[in-house]
């Protein structure tokens, strides 16, 4: 079941913009990021194609960007393009990782609207007609949001659910959850994010970062169409990770707090052992709390430094100034 809800409604003069006074055509570029996907290129184009036949007004360009893939990828995209005039094949240097994959496609791509999409299916291209239709309401951002997400593992869910549930607690902007990268963008957003300076792209945080004015399209994720994920659970964790320490500063500004409650208690604790000492006379036993104490210390400081040296990693990173990828060649279509 596909259902559409809409937010903020647009102001009408950005309605009658898009509907009136621009072509009834639509160029749209879909920034499709590929990793290892020999097996599922085929099917993806097929899907794509299905849902474009009769409909001239979408001018379509298909965007791939090989992540480096050590199989057959780039020889099926370049098989496929000398057919279809479409698709331009963007090669990196090597696996850059689907954020850097997905930024590079996005600053080459030159459509009106771009739409970035998983090949595995698992982002249904039928939904991208829906998506034009609230982008000809005047939206300029539209959501791909999951309504269910059984084809995902239980402990994907769970982690999924706290990731979100942490992050919107410390970080702004809030990110909605059960939103992908899938989702419609006015060429106004895609400028807006190619500007954005940053080597270290959390892509989740930078589309909300933007803003603009959004709506969503529910649907249900359907499992990978062939072959498998590329994300494993330490993967996951490390994007967690990357998202929570690039929004926010929370985890290292709580040390303050932590510190200072640590200090007044032990103030506390000290001004009790000297009135006890003055009261009953001195008295040494106390081995046990002083371990404790100490071990407890120490873990806490630990981890401060551990955090510390998190945020620090990724400025040294992020100061080197280095590029978001390398792009090896860009095979565009013959004519
Ligand atoms: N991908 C990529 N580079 C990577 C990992 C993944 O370009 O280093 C691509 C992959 O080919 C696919 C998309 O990112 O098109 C989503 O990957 P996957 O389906 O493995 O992720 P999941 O759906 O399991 O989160
Ligand atoms: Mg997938």
């Amino acid at each position: 079941m596909i259902t559409t809800q809409l937010r903020t409604p647009p102001r009408s003069s950005d309605n009658e913009e898009r509907s009136v006074n621009i072509s009834p055509t639509i160029s749209v570029s879909l920034v499709v990021p590929v990793y290892n996907e020999a097996e599922t290129v085929g099917l993806f184009l097929d899907r794509v194609d299905r849902v474009v036949a009769d409909k001239p007004v979408v001018q379509l360009e298909v965007v791939f960007v090989n992540d480096g893939s050590s199989d057959a990828t780039l020889d099926r995209l370049l098989e496929y393009q000398r057919r279809d005039s479409r698709l331009r094949v963007v090669d990196l240097s090597r696996n850059f990782g689907k954020e850097a994959a997905l930024t590079t496609g996005m600053r080459i791509a030159k459509g009106q609207v771009v739409v970035p999409i998983d090949v595995d299916l698992q982002d249904p291209p039928e939904l991208i007609l829906e998506m034009i239709e609230q982008w000809r309401e005047g939206y300029d951002v539209v959501l791909a949001r999951r309504v269910v997400r059984d084809t995902d593992s239980w402990a994907k869910r769970l982690s999924a659910g706290w990731f979100y549930r942490v992050h919107n607690w410390i970080a702004e902007p809030v990110i909605p959850e059960n939103v992908g990268d899938f989702r419609l963008m006015d060429r106004t957003v895609v400028e807006a994010l190619n500007e954005l300076p940053e080597s270290r792209r959390f892509m989740k945080g930078l589309f909300a970062w933007v803003g603009f004015r959004t709506t969503f399209v529910d649907y249900v994720r359907p499992e990978r169409a062939a072959g498998s994920t590329k994300f494993n659970s330490w993967r996951l964790w490390n994007f967690a990770l990357e998202g929570l320490t690039s929004f926010s500063t929370f985890s290292l500004r709580i040390w303050t707090y932590l510190g200072s409650m640590m200090a007044l208690a032990s103030f506390l604790y000290a001004s009790f052992i000297i009135l006890r000492v003055l009261l009953f006379g001195v008295d040494t036993p106390g081995y046990a709390s002083l371990l404790v104490t100490i071990t407890f210390l120490g873990g806490l400081q630990l981890m401060g430094i551990g955090i510390i040296g998190e945020y620090l990693g990724r400025t040294y990173l992020e100061a080197k100034r280095r590029p978001v990828s390398l792009v090896r060649h860009i095979y565009e279509p013959k004519e």
